[in-house]
């Protein structure tokens, strides 16, 4: 039973083959015996999970139908479940029971879905490998000694182990995508402004966007159509009309114009990595696709403005957990200024620290010019490579990281060697464009992904191209042994 997708079990559920309570039941013993090899879940919600399930099942009863309804799912430990702890990985909110629920929980309840849990993550979110969790890392299912890259390490080792069909992740610099690359799976990140980023704690809320992880496209088609749409609580959401993600599936692949950016294949890639991004593209050649090679120039310039921005945005956003309005409070401070300090210091972890540094550096008075203005037009410039290279092509192909899932542990040392492996995501976030990465092949027993760029609002695209690999490919059937 867990080997099924959101559609197997939309279709199972239809047929009356199994009730979304036994498939709860099963997912929940799963994941009793399976999780401590990986720690995927900082929290579970057997009871909600057990309860929704139960009236799923009354409302199919009663002839309701619907993708979702009844399909176990869990969400990052950031997206804020009512009454539920939403921890977003830190000490901070350790014991925070959020008050109400965020915009995408609370739309994809009324679909139906099941919450099983919440899941681990990088400490808000900050992070590629989900190491800084102060909950512990996560192990990646394909090899327990790596990496399950982060920032939604969770959702993606607990999806990848077959523990639950699909989770909602987000997505500020990669945390989608490279997840999805280094365990085997597809994770979609939509438009900035497609999804509700209400009841999403921010990191950087420019560049934040909430997304599904699921092991297809066709499922992350049923995801993210419970996820998008308009809402009016958040003044970034847009009020552009959902398209029906699962129709623009079958779409053939003739003549679409694929680019290949030229700086994609650079010193820093693993040529192991360059050569499955190659076949990938001989593939959709095969089904009809024209490449052409294009041009990115100001993609080395990302990281850096990158490095730049989302610390600014996450110094500010972090200033409300100060010990009083929201937060962990330090033990018997001695006067307001060490209540700060120690909470503070206390509460947040390294690196969400240096972030904070970071970024109150690059906002201050004698140094905004120099770094934020400076890295505010890099960004534009790369927006504007963007809009050149979509004059000529329909979708962008490249790696979706340079190099596989590492060890545990093998970058602690050296934050900057972590950034390094966010070129190829991060573009797509400063740009404010939708990005899905696919599985695409293995190095040494771990698992590659292919990322597809398109123009804003051009998910069904990204979906399209995806599922037609698949549908000629079977690297996102293959399961990690273990599991
Ligand atoms: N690795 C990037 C960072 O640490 C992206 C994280 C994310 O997308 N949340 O900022």
């Amino acid at each position: 039973m867990h080997h099924m997708t959101l559609a197997e079990i939309a279709r199972g559920l239809a047929d009356k083959k199994f009730s979304s309570e036994e498939l709860t039941q099963v997912l929940l013993a799963r994941i009793a015996q399976l999780d401590p090899q990986l720690n995927s879940f900082i929290s579970l919600t057997q009871e909600l999970a057990l309860n929704q399930a139960k009236t799923a099942d009354a409302r199919r009863a009663k002839g309701e139908t619907g993708a979702l309804l009844g399909a176990p799912i869990a969400h990052k430990d950031l997206f804020c479940t009512q009454g539920i702890r939403t921890s977003c990985g830190s000490k901070m909110l350790d014991n925070f029971k959020a008050p109400y629920d965020a915009t995408v929980v609370a739309k994809l309840a009324a679909a139906g879905t099941v919450t099983l849990g919440k899941t681990n993550m990088d400490e808000f979110a900050m992070g590629s490998a989900n190491e800084s969790s102060y909950y512990g890392a996560v192990k990646n299912p394909w090899n327990l000694e790596h990496v399950p890259g982060g920032s939604s390490g969770g959702s993606a080792a607990a999806v990848a182990a077959r523990l639950l069909p699909a989770a909602t992740a987000t997505d500020t610099g990669g945390s989608i995508r490279q997840p999805a690359a280094f365990t085997n799976l597809t994770g979609l990140k939509p438009t900035y402004g497609r999804v509700s980023r209400w009841g999403m704690i921010a990191y950087a809320s420019s560049l934040d966007q909430g997304g599904p992880l699921a092991r297809t496209a066709e499922d992350c088609a049923i995801l993210l159509q419970g996820m998008a749409g308009f809402d009016p609580n958040d003044s970034t959401s847009i009020d552009e009309p959902v398209p029906d993600y699962s129709a623009s599936l079958n779409g053939s692949l003739q003549g679409l114009r694929i680019g290949v950016p030229k700086e994609y294949f650079s010193a820093g890639l693993d040529p192991r990595i360059a050569e499955l991004v190659h076949n990938s593209v001989k593939e959709l050649e095969k089904l009809g696709a024209v490449i052409k090679e294009i041009s990115l120039p100001n993609m080395q310039h990302a990281i850096p403005a990158y490095y730049v921005i989302a610390p600014a945005e996450a110094s500010s956003n972090l200033s409300r957990f100060d010990g009083v309005r929201f937060g962990y409070r330090c033990e018997n401070p001695e006067n307001l200024v060490d209540l700060y300090k120690r909470s503070r210091g206390e509460g947040f972890g390294a690196e969400v620290q240096r972030r904070i540094m970071v970024g109150a550096y690059a906002l201050s008075a004698g140094y905004y010019d120099a770094y934020y203005l400076k890295a505010q037009k890099i960004r534009r410039l790369v927006k504007n490579d963007f809009m050149a290279a979509f004059n000529e092509v329909d979708i962008i192909l490249g790696p979706t990281t340079p190099n596989p899932a590492w060890k545990l542990g093998a970058k602690n040392s050296d934050p900057v060697a972590e950034y390094l492996e966010d070129v190829y995501t991060i573009t797509a976030n400063l740009a404010g464009l939708p990005g899905l990465s696919m599985p695409a092949g293995f190095v040494d027993g771990l698992p590659v992904g292919v990322q597809l760029l398109a123009p804003y609002f051009q998910e069904g695209r990204l979906l399209n191209v995806a599922h037609q690999y698949q549908l000629n490919t079977d690297w996102h059937t293959r399961t990690p042994t273990g599991f």
